[in-house]
């Protein structure tokens, strides 16, 4: 047998065309999303779609780079002559694990293949056409793109100017509010949004909303957790992934915390079979008390590396916390993410919030110096170039409608 490729568009039956029809399938079939759907949504386009493999700069999903940690590599390794097992113990022994490093019963949480399918099932089973989701604006599109799916109206309230979560106005938007969803750190913009923003947001909500608190970003901020809401009984979910500061995207690992009685409530939306090898690489990263320190600082360093360039060269950014932040083009953002892509470099998506902003994702030093000599290119051309672009159709949130 030849070796095992791992440039994923060599793969058979899962070229970049199939891979996006089925991102397109899934958008009608109305799937749970993933970052990915989102950001390789956002590169297509009729006639030029971007090669689907790992041989560009990909910039452009809030991946980590740097995969599993050492520890999870081997655990993986370990495991795989049992992979022709379901091995139901691994669920606990991850659940109870992760129970107790955030200090509350094993019942509070449920282990999920990332938290994508507990951020969907959260905007199923507490919005509906009369029960409405508040959002920040802009922020991470899924939970907002299920509570559609359920028929929910969708109240986005602009960031405040300090970029936190505008939480007196969320908890203001709607009596009849089924599910608050807070991003903390918030993706796009990888801003803070302080713990007494939400203690108000949880004090002050509609009686019937639970709040959501999306801290899929956490470990890479200074941002404090909002479990002690959770342990204090209240509305309230935490969603937690080993797909970022973990490094575990592929892997597939994430946690829902709560009140056995919302998390219930989740269920009758289906459970998906675990993989043991993110099972397995979960618990060997929460083994590891170096992990999350050494990961946080060397992200932060590229990240503030790369802001003294933007900052040194004139072009405005928001001072983000996390693996990924806004710039200002100050001009469709699409057009430079084709022309940059012409470069193999892939930053992320525009919102249509701030459609003059760009998402790019921190990679590694030497992609962000790739980035730094693209995007200075992409900046530098005449704005008559960019008419000729193919990314001039009207897109939705990244996603073209
Ligand atoms: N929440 C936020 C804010 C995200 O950005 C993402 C992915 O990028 C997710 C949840 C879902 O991640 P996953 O399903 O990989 O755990």
């Amino acid at each position: 047998m030849s070796q095992l490729s791992t440039d994923l568009s060599a793969c058979s039956g899962f070229s970049r065309r199939s891979f996006l029809r089925s991102a397109s399938a899934a958008l009608a079939a109305a799937p749970i999303l993933t970052e990915a759907h989102f950001a390789r949504a956002a590169s297509m386009s009729t006639s030029e779609v971007p090669e689907f493999s790992m041989k560009g700069i990909y910039l452009d999903a809030n991946e980590n780079p740097l995969g599993p940690s050492d520890n999870a590599r081997k655990a993986i390794a370990d495991i795989i002559p049992n992979g022709g097992r379901y091995a139901p113990p691994l669920y606990f022994g991850a659940m109870k694990l992760f129970a107790e490093r955030m200090g509350v019963p094993v019942e509070h949480v449920m282990i999920y293949d990332g938290s994508s399918p507990p951020l969907h099932y959260s905007s199923l089973a507490f919005t509906s056409p009369t029960r409405s989701f508040v959002c920040a604006n802009p922020t991470y599109e899924a939970g907002q793109r299920a509570a559609e799916i359920a028929g929910a109206k969708v109240h986005a309230i602009a960031l405040a100017k300090d970029y936190s979560h505008d939480t007196a106005a969320m908890v203001k938007a709607d009596p009849n509010a089924g599910l608050i969803y807070i991003c903390n750190p918030n993706n796009p913009t990888g801003t803070i949004t302080s713990k007494e923003q939400i203690d108000y947001a949880v004090a002050n909500k509609p009686a019937a909303a639970v709040v959501l608190v999306d801290e899929a970003y956490i470990h890479l901020s200074d941002a404090t957790s909002a479990i002690d809401h959770v342990k204090a009984g209240k509305d309230v979910i935490i969603l937690r992934t080993f797909s970022k500061i973990y490094g575990m995207a592929g892997i597939r690992c994430g946690f829902a915390i709560g009140r056995p009685d919302l998390l219930k409530k989740l269920e009758r939306f289906g459970q998906a079979p675990m993989p043991i090898t993110g099972m397995i690489a979960a618990q060997a990263s929460l083994m590891d008390p170096d992990l999350v320190p050494t990961r946080k600082k060397i992200i932060a360093d590229t990240r503030n590396k790369t802001f003294a360039w933007l900052k040194a060269n004139n072009y405005d950014f928001v001072p983000s916390q996390s693996n990924c932040f806004m710039i200002d083009v100050k001009r469709p953002g699409p057009q430079i993410r084709a022309l940059m892509a012409k470069d193999g470099v892939y930053i992320g998506r525009s919102w249509s919030a701030w459609p003059n902003y760009v998402r790019v994702t921190v990679g590694l030093p030497s992609e962000m110096e790739a980035f730094q000599r693209s995007f200075k290119k992409a900046m530098d051309t005449p704005a008559s170039a960019f008419n000729e672009l193919p990314f001039s159709r009207t897109h939705r949130d990244g996603l073209f409608a």
